[in-house]
Parts: C-alpha cells; sequence; structure tokens
C-alpha cells in the first residue's frame, strides 16, 4: 500500500534495504581486509587504522573463545567511551555472543539488578569502576572480569602507544581475585565468524527513565539495518569523519557514533565524554563531517560564548535525536553551523532511530517519516487494538527490521509490547497528511489541567522562546481545583541571571500560551537532572514537584 511520506521520500536515498548474510562485524573485518590503512578510530591524537582494529578484537576473541565465551553468552561492557570498548563489542559479536553495554555511572544497586538479570559470563571493566564493581561480586561467583586501564587516559600519554599493549595491561590483575582473564598470549586461533542476522546481538538496557531497566534484545539485523538507514539517509562515505561524543553504552552512540561509521569503513572520532569546548575545537581541527547528538548537547554548543570563534562548515550531516528539539534551536544552530539539523525519533528498543527527517523535505517540528521499510500506525490511548485516523493524537506504534526481538527474558513485557506484531512505544503523537510523524509527550507525562491535555514538549517549545530560557522541563503538579497544573522548571541564559524572575516568566508564559497550558509556577534551577545520555529526567522533577519522597 502507498503510504503517505513516500511523496516526501528523497529521490537519492533508497527506500529499501537489501540485507546481506553479514552481521556488522563481518563488515568490519572486510574493511579491514581491503582497506587495511583506512583510519578506524582517532583517539585524543592517536589514530587506530582499521588493520589494527581488526588485529585487536580477534585476538580478544580468540581469547574469549578460549575460555569458554560463544555464542548466546552474554558479556557486559561497563566501561567509558574509549577505543577499548570497540574492541570488546567487536570481539564479543564475533563469537555470536551478546554485548551488554553497561551505564558507567551505575552504582551497587543498578550493577547488581542488571547482571542479576542479563547474566553475564564475562564482564569488561574499566579499572577506576571496579570500585562499585567489587561490593557485588560475591553474588556472581560465575562472572569473570576482565579489567581494562585507560582510565586516566591523557592525550598523547606516552602510556597509550595505540597497539595491542594496552589491551595487555587491560587484562590487568585485580588483587585476591581469581577470576581475571589473563588475555596475554595471543597464539590461539582466531574463532570463526559465528553470528547470524537473527541472532541476538546486544542487550540494550533502557535509559531506566521509567521503572527498572529491562534488556531489549536487539539482533544483528536490527543493527545493521539501522546502522546502514543512519548511512544511506544522511549519505556517509568511506572514510568520514564522524564524532563520537555521545556515550557508546546508549544506543544512539552505540548504533549511529560507532556502528553506522564502522559499517561504511568510516572513522570514529572518538571522546571520552561530550565537553563543548573540546566538540567544537574538534570540528574545527578535524574537519569532523557527521554529528549525532541529542538536544541537550546542541543546546549547550550553540549557547557557548565562543561557539563563534570556530569554523564549522566541515559539518554535513547533524542529526539530532533522543528527545525533541524545540523549534528555535533548528534556527540557532543553522546561523552557528550552516547546517541542518535533522531530527530523528526512535528508542532503545528500535535501535536507536526509527523515524527521521532527510535533508530533502526536512519538516521542522516533527521527527521525521519512517526509515526504511518501517511503518507507523496511530492507536487510541485507550485500546491499542483501534488505529486512529491521520492528524489524531494517540499512542505511536511500530514495524520495521530494527524493532527489537523482544524484552530479554521477560515474556509478560514483551507480550504487553506488542499488538499484532506492532511495537507500542508508551510515547504519544500523530502522523500529519504527509506522513510526518509529531511527538507529543510520553503517555504518562500527559497533563490534565482543567480536563486539557497538555503535552510537555509543545509548553517548553514556546517557553525556549523566552531570550532568557536556556533549558526548560514542564510536570503537571496535583492540585485540587484543576487536577493538575503546569508548573516549568527553568534553566537561565547565565547573562539572564539575577535580570529576570520566576514571576517575569509567568508572566511572559501567560501572555504566549492559552490559559489551561500556562506553567503558573516557575522555579529556577541551576541545571536540569539527567541520564548519563543526556536524557531529561522529567521524573526526578515531577516527584519534586508534587512532593514526592523515593521510597
Ligand atoms: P531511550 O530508549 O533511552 O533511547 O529513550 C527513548 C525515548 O526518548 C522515547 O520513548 C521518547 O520518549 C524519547 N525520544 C526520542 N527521540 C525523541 C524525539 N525526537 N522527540 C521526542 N522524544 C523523543
Amino acid at each position: 500500500m502507498e503510504k503517505a511520506w513516500y511523496k516526501v521520500w528523497p529521490k537519492d536515498v533508497p527506500r529499501h534495504f537489501i540485507f546481506e548474510d553479514k552481521v556488522l562485524e563481518n563488515y568490519v573485518e572486510e574493511h579491514a581486509r581491503t582497506n587495511p590503512d583506512d583510519t578506524a578510530v582517532y583517539f585524543y591524537g592517536k589514530i587506530m587504522t582499521y588493520g589494527e582494529l581488526a588485529d585487536m578484537y580477534l585476538r580478544l576473541a580468540s581469547q574469549l573463545h578460549a575460555r569458554g565465551v560463544g555464542k548466546g553468552d552474554t558479556v557486559a561492557l561497563y566501561m567509558e567511551n574509549s577505543p577499548q570498548f570497540i574492541m570488546a563489542f567487536l570481539a564479543v559479536q564475533r563469537l555470536g555472543a551478546i554485548a551488554v553495554p553497561m551505564n558507567p555511572m551505575f552504582k551497587r544497586a543498578e550493577l547488581s539488578h542488571l547482571l542479576g538479570d542479563a547474566e553475564p559470563k564475562a564482564i569488561f571493566v574499566q579499572e577506576n569502576l571496579l570500585e562499585h564493581l567489587c561490593p557485588v561480586l560475591p553474588e556472581f561467583p560465575g562472572l569473570r572480569i576482565i579489567s581494562t586501564a585507560l582510565t586516566d587516559f591523557a592525550p598523547d600519554h606516552p602510556e597509550f602507544p595505540m597497539s595491542f599493549a594496552p589491551m595487555e595491561r587491560t587484562i590487568s590483575r585485580l588483587p585476591g581475585e581469581e577470576r581475571i582473564l589473563e588475555l596475554i598470549h595471543f597464539d590461539d586461533p582466531i574463532p570463526p565468524a559465528n553470528a547470524c542476522l537473527d541472532d541476538t546481538a546486544v542487550l540494550q538496557y533502557t535509559s531506566g527513565t521509567t521503572g527498572m531497566p529491562k534488556g531489549a534484545e536487539l539482533t544483528h539485523r536490527n543493527i545493521v539495518a539501522n546502522a546502514f538507514s543512519f548511512r544511506d539517509g544522511v549519505g556517509t562515505k568511506p572514510r568520514d569523519r564522524h564524532l563520537a561524543a555521545m556515550p557508546l553504552f546508549h544506543v544512539i552512540g552505540l548504533i549511529n557514533c560507532m556502528g553506522s561509521p564502522l559499517c561504511n569503513g568510516g572513522a570514529i572520532m572518538l571522546f571520552h565524554r561530550f565537553v563543548p569546548d573540546v566538540v567544537l575545537e574538534a570540528i574545527h581541527k578535524l574537519k569532523i563531517q557527521h554529528w549525532v547528538s541529542t538536544a541537550t548537547m546542541n543546546i549547550a554548543v550553540i549557547n557557548h560564548p565562543n561557539a563563534g570563534n570556530y569554523d564549522l562548515s566541515s559539518l554535513s550531516g547533524c542529526l539530532s535525536g533522543g528527545a525533541p528539539v524545540p523549534k528555535p534551536i533548528f534556527e540557532r544552530f543553522y546561523e552557528v553551523t550552516r547546517t541542518r539539523l535533522l531530527e530523528g525519533y526512535g528508542l532503545s528498543e528500535t535501535t536507536a532511530q526509527i523515524t527521521m527527517n532527510f535533508m530533502e523535505n526536512a519538516r521542522i517540528g516533527s521527527a521525521g517519516i519512517p526509515l526504511m521499510d518501517a511503518d507507523v500506525r496511530v492507536v487510541a490511548m485507550d485500546d491499542p487494538t483501534v488505529e486512529v485516523p491521520p492528524g489524531q493524537q494517540g499512542e505511536l506504534a511500530f514495524k520495521g527490521p530494527m524493532v527489537m526481538k523482544g524484552y530479554w527474558k521477560n515474556p509478560q513485557a514483551t507480550a504487553d509490547a506488542f499488538v499484532d506484531g506492532w511495537f507500542l512505544t508508551g510515547d504519544l503523537g500523530y502522523v500529519d497528511e504527509d506522513g510526518y510523524v509529531h511527538i507529543s509527550g510520553r503517555k504518562k507525562e500527559l497533563i490534565k489541567s482543567s480536563g486539557f491535555s497538555v503535552f510537555p514538549n509543545e509548553v517548553e517549545s514556546i517557553m525556549h522562546k523566552h531570550p532568557a530560557i536556556k533549558e526548560v522541563c514542564v510536570v503537571g503538579v496535583a492540585h485540587d481545583y484543576r487536577g493538575e497544573e503546569v508548573k516549568a522548571y527553568v534553566v537561565l541564559k547565565e547573562e539572564a541571571v539575577g535580570k529576570v524572575t520566576e514571576q517575569d516568566v509567568v508572566e511572559w508564559a501567560k501572555e504566549h500560551m492559552a490559559v489551561y497550558k500556562y506553567p503558573r509556577k516557575v522555579e529556577f534551577l541551576n541545571e536540569l537532572p539527567k541520564t548519563g545520555s543526556g536524557k531529561l529526567l522529567r521524573r526526578v522533577l515531577y516527584e519534586r514537584a508534587n512532593q514526592i519522597q523515593e521510597a
């Protein structure tokens, strides 16, 4: 059936993807064979070529294999962004084992939950994170620990000659601990590639903004689909330079900053963490072409006082995902970078983006159109079996090659998440007459004020037009009369601090929005609470506004 968005589908982007019988790791190995000298990873002045990368991860795979890690086993990656993360990920994939990226900000309780749920056979851990891991080790007697030493990395550090040597040290010792893998000898045979497209490749634990994290089972097909949909959608070429300042444990970092460059012979310009100055300088000096980020990062960069001092004209494809991009940000982004920001939308469960704006026919304010071979449906909020007509609000549901298999060892959660094969996102929105998807908020974020529905994203987008507002988060506060009242938590731009009052912002909002919608309460904060991947922790502010104590 002809879909509405086929009419606005860009001429140069294929609408279907023809899968070869290859997983991401096969593409990397192939590129390493044909173009061994191409840059695979750039990390603070050091370069690792595809040839070196393949050599390292294949050896690492052989060591893991020799110690009993094989197809279907889970292996956790408790590491910050580093070349080691990439090597470990590829080694695990080579064996047909399942990678479990873990947020390096996780502490004892979160680690205990994740390790208990994913049951990894081995865990790669950065040395400085061992202090958090060690207290939970007694709960997991079978777990093998691979400790990696790359934590105090400094640019041009003499101890870091991008060779296999650091990986040997990685496998360093943990005093009194017997479960350390000693991966010092490299004479084991390289194990054959062992993964098929429909095997599980990754357990992507969702960001934890809702309940206890669940492991979204992403297959190799899911990963290949999205790595290539980014390549085709943005038009990346082999040897292009991709900024990787998003955390690799998050699905956007994993797929867009790491997987997509790797599938296409691109260079991953890797950063340990996101620092606006460093990113600006890197784009300028390293002539970076592609940048995938969240709205929070874009806002930080374009509001940076020195943004104008850098030449950012090398940028040609900038995708923003994970959160809505307020409309004024698009214009400012263009002013600063001279390239257009393209908004995409997706979840851990859809292996990052499942809709995206393309350069051709981008519609600002929308999350774009479904990516290749994906399909969208809007269903009634109270009955997901009923589809609502175009233009009407409902819950967004998707099908497509990037939609997860299900939740790891959680048939109930999987059954609840799918209706007739459609994945229910828990996000509210609508599809306009041309097929563009618009996100209005999450189901449970919906604020009901005097019986009217208020979508936080919409109010936030309007608030962003206030010249003094840098960041804003809107939540509902219980109210005796109205049911809920709208409250805005606001971070002011530096120059406005002390000059603009909370009451000024309320007055401004009252002038700009319907009476049921404008925030009647405004509170200034120095910063908004966020997850490790930069996603706003709306729940925390909701609890603060409603004085809900953590149990
Ligand atoms: P995660 O699984 O951590 O990637 O979070 C996925 C959630 O991020 C989605 O369910 C949405 O609520 C939100 N999200 C992602 N992209 C967008 C977007 N472009 N606009 C609004 N919300 C978004």
